[in-house]
């Protein structure tokens, strides 16, 4: 780390010091990152896995601070949980992509939005999603809410709460990072969800001949069938670990051989684009 004002210059490894200090920088930037325009959405498609058509895009935050630069979402995510800036910043992105989705998209294209446990621990979360749809106009089954096991970790019955009354309105729940972390079985009959994603470690697992990710992903959609649920695998990269998804089964796939995040004017210009063919 570089001192500021006193020239001084640390040659060591960042110290835990260090860290807090940045993550305090941060904050204090994150604060008025939503007021001066500095978040951005951008948009990941999610194909079916036979058709290669696009179902979804998943809404991926972006920060582009003035202080800091571009700040990655593995940074500042954690740091807007911490602080709850979350709450306000996930309203603005659940308005934002619902908005983009409503006004630019075909209407069988869905939005996956990333919800965070605070969030989920607001008492009125429901009441947030009821304004975006309605503010956008985007039907409520074309909103996928997309959590993790983490969720499970806190108040559950007001999280359940929050989740069912999103059900309740039509909207699909898909949890995330699934087989990563807290894994436990039993969090698919808490909740209704639709859909299962593969993490990514478990596909690049398989990518490389793993046989436990292999047996893994088989085992998750043997039960992700068996519960009527559909299962979307993450971080694929290339044609061979798609042909290898797709032979074991996993309903729709997401990752850099089939698109990065990009702008929302470039995720647009994908349905001009398959209008022609
Ligand atoms: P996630 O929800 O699991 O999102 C998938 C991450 O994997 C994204 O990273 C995406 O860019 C990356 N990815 C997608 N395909 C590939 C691939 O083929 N290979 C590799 N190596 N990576 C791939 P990103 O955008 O940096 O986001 C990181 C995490 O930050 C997300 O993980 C999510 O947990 C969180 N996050 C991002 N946007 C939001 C948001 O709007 N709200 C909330 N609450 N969290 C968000
Ligand atoms: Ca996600
Ligand atoms: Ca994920
Ligand atoms: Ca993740």
């Amino acid at each position: 780390a570089k001192g500021e004002g006193g020239g001084v210059h640390f040659e060591y490894e960042p110290s835990l010091h260090a860290i807090a200090e940045e993550s305090r920088q941060l904050e204090f930037s994150l604060r008025n990152a939503l007021e001066n325009d500095e978040l951005t959405l951008h948009y990941q498609p999610v194909v079916d896995a036979n058709s290669e058509a696009v179902v979804s895009f998943e809404a991926l935050v972006r920060w582009n601070s003035k202080e800091h630069g571009f700040v990655s979402p593995g940074k500042f995510i954690p740091i807007a949980e911490d602080t709850r800036l979350i709450v306000p910043i996930g309203t603005w992105i659940m308005n934002e992509a619902c908005r983009e989705a409503a006004t630019h998209w075909p209407e069988h294209v869905k939005v996956n939005v990333n919800v965070s446990p605070e969030q989920l621990l607001e008492p009125d979360f429901a009441g947030t999603v009821v304004r975006a749809l309605s503010h956008s106009g985007l039907a409520a089954h074309r909103l996928e809410i997309e959590v993790t096991e983490s969720i499970f970790l806190r108040d559950a019955g007001i999280v359940r709460k929050a989740l069912e009354q999103c059900i309740a309105l039509g909207c699909s729940v898909a949890l995330d990072d699934f087989g990563t972390g807290y894994s436990s079985l039993g969090y698919l009959r808490k909740l209704d969800f639709t859909t299962i994603k593969v993490d990514r470690t478990f596909v690049q697992g398989a990518g490389q001949n793993s046989p436990e990710s292999l047996a893994i992903i088989r085992a998750v959609v043997a039960m992700a069938d068996s519960l009527d649920m559909t299962t979307t695998a993450e971080g694929v990269e290339n044609e061979e670990e798609a042909e290898l998804i797709r032979r074991l089964g996993c309903t729709k796939i997401q990752g850099y051989h089939f698109g990065r995040p990009m702008p929302a004017s470039d995720a647009r210009k994908i349905f001009a684009r398959d209008q022609r063919q």
